[in-house]
């Protein structure tokens, strides 16, 4: 096809703001396009070469190799080209400019040169390739390539073609049309009627690629798409869901019984494998394959299928104690440049929640008990790559008692899933199939505690061996009792970790120590002897612990989330450890705290 076509409908489109009209000329485009080049029409309107989530070189031409460009395609100096770049503030109206008076000029050579006029037109398919190249261009002397291949475009463009041309490949196409047009104009054209556009809708949300769909609809015909499929390597647009903070509502909004799941505080995952190829992308649809080397080589071990696309959230863990740790640890990870050093500093656990497709059958409209019954089958869980902790519930108390414990855990609350027959995956929608349960505070815990240990747990990875974790409790003087208060597994140095088992060993004891009030079952009990100071995110609830139990909720006591071993404190008893009612008051003071920080409700 011929550029000009699509330039002059760009060109029109510069010129109007409303979207009926802005559709009808797509349509009319449209209507011109060759079903064989639809898709790069539709990623041209969009300003860009693929979709983004191909993660693929973008065009990236700076201003100064486009002067240079235009100067060396239009025979005039740089500074001439600077000069009406400044006067227009428009590097395609400057080139548009010279073009123009090149022609006049060339209107006069006319007579004396007619193998100018009949130079060969520019065609939509051969600046897709041409700029292609310019994009994949690398390394050593890749600037002048890039510069001639751009240049040698310029040099066979009409003036309108090199307006758009410029605009394109400096990234400021800008035709203000969005993706509801394109879709309605695509409804428009290849099935009769806007009335359709929910249908190219749906394949859009089922494949993130528009330029694909259209494609599909201008060779196959609007009847291709009722029964069009995810595809493995094309993202699906991830379901999203509401948000409630009281337990019985979310209940009875899902309809009673409910799968509920931690709400795992890391990054959304999209997997998709093929055979050994994997894909990974990110809730905004970016392909972040490259950042998880790890989680691919897991995928490839621990699902069973050879084609598939599954969900599940990434987490940055302690390798020695598989603890969740906070969020912030995964951001350190993306933000390191070599990655294979940054896998080893940073860990992460998958924690898979979805199927959305498996062995060439399309799972997005099953109901969640079905995709679920898959994605047992296809998983062979390890430590690491797992399905999402959970429970099935109708009651507002275990709902309750579960979110308290995934908080504890580190997630950063549960999310809610309806379990009936039409609880499908929506695609690209945020609904009420799915709600998240947070908690709407955040506090801060501002002082070290100094707890007993009462317990340890062995260790793994490259604890092995040895302990990994700890124990401990608050005193109570009241009834003279030692009541536990959390595990802790991180803060410990090599130095710490090689000691630990001197340190401990004296003190372990074949059963629970009747001074000693736990649910929790450590690998060995420890009688209570040794104080050590600890630091945490925050004090929360929980419904494992026992210090303080039921004092601030029923069935529940105070706990230390993320909790950080500093030091040993020899110095001090155990009866000279933080007492449970000084950590009651200080759960107090971290809700003030949060009460006085939040908003008026007024
Ligand atoms: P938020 O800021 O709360 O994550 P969001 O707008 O990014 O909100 P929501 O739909 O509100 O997305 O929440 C869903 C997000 O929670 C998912 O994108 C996913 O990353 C994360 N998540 C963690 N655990 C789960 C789970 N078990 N099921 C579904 N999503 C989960």
């Amino acid at each position: 096809m011929d550029l000009q076509v699509l330039v002059q409908a760009f060109d029109k489109l510069e010129s109007i703001t409303s979207r009926t009209q802005m559709t009808l000329i797509l349509v009319d485009l449209f209507r011109k396009t060759p079903a064989s080049i639809i898709d790069k029409v539709v990623y041209l309107i969009q300003g860009k070469l693929w979709p983004d989530w191909k993660g693929l070189p973008e065009l990236g031409v700076g201003e100064k190799f486009l002067v240079k460009a235009i100067a060396k395609a239009t025979r005039v100096k740089e500074s001439e080209v600077e000069r009406l770049y400044k006067k227009f503030g428009d590097l395609g109206r400057a080139a548009e400019f010279l073009k123009q008076r090149e022609a006049g000029g060339a209107g006069l050579m006319k007579f004396m040169a007619p193998t100018e006029a009949l130079k060969k037109r520019l065609s939509v398919e051969g600046v897709y390739e041409t700029l292609v190249k310019v994009a994949l261009a690398t390394g050593e002397g890749s600037r002048d390539i890039k510069i001639g291949l751009i240049a040698g475009l310029l040099a066979e463009a009409t003036p309108l073609e090199a307006r758009y041309l410029m605009r394109f490949i400096e990234g400021r196409l800008r035709l203000g049309i969005g993706d509801a047009t394109i879709m309605d104009a695509l409804a428009i054209t290849f099935a009769g009627s806007q009335s359709y556009r929910p249908l190219i809708e749906r394949a859009y949300n089922i494949r993130a690629d528009l330029a694909n769909i259209a494609k599909v609809v201008a060779e196959r015909g609007i009847k291709a798409i009722e029964g069009i499929k995810p595809e493995v390597g094309i993202p699906i647009r991830p379901m999203l869901a509401e948000r409630l903070s009281d337990p019985s509502e979310i209940l009875s909004k899902v309809g009673g019984k409910a799968l509920i799941e931690y709400k795992y505080d890391g990054e959304r995952a999209q997997i998709h494998k093929r055979g050994d190829e994997v894909w990974i992308f990110s809730r905004r649809l970016e392909n972040i394959t490259h950042q998880y080397p790890d989680v691919a080589e897991m995928t490839r071990q621990y699902l069973t299928s050879s084609e598939t696309i599954v969900e599940g959230e990434v987490v940055a863990i302690d390798p020695d104690t598989g603890e969740m740790k906070p969020f912030q640890e995964l951001m350190h990870r993306k933000r390191k440049h070599d990655i294979h050093e940054a896998l080893k500093e940073y860990p992460v656990a998958v924690f898979l929640f979805d199927v959305l497709y498996n062995e060439g059958e399309d799972l997005t409209f099953k109901p969640i008990a079905e995709r679920r019954e898959v994605l047992y089958k296809i998983v062979r869980e390890s430590e690491r790559f797992r399905i999402a902790e959970h429970m099935i519930t109708d009651s507002p108390e275990e709902l309750e008692k579960f979110f308290l414990r995934a908080i504890e855990d580190g997630a950063e609350g549960v999310m809610v899933k309806a379990l009936h027959k039409q609880a499908i995956y929506q695609a690209g929608a945020r609904g009420w199939l799915w709600i998240k349960y947070k908690r709407d505070y955040k506090s801060e815990m501002t002082d070290t505690v100094d707890l007993v240990v009462i317990g340890a747990f062995a260790g793994r990875g490259k604890r092995a061996g040895k302990y990994g974790a700890l124990l401990v409790a608050a005193y109570d003087p009241s009834t003279d009792m030692f009541r536990s208060v959390c595990k802790v597994g991180s803060g410990f140095t090599d130095e710490d970790l090689e000691k630990l088992n001197d340190i401990i060993s004296p003190y372990i004891i074949q059963y629970k120590h009747p001074r000693v009030d736990s649910l929790m079952k450590p690998d060995v009990w420890v009688s209570p002897a040794l104080v050590a100071e600890i630091i945490g995110a925050e004090l929360t609830l929980s419904p494992i612990h026992t210090c303080c139990r039921d004092l601030v909720k029923k069935g529940a006591g105070i706990s230390i989330r993320f909790p950080r071993f500093i030091r040993w404190r020899d110095d001090k008893g155990p009866e000279d450890a933080t007492t449970v009612d000084e950590l009651l008051e200080m759960y107090k003071r971290q809700l003030r705290r949060v009460e006085e920080a939040r908003p008026s409700a007024i």
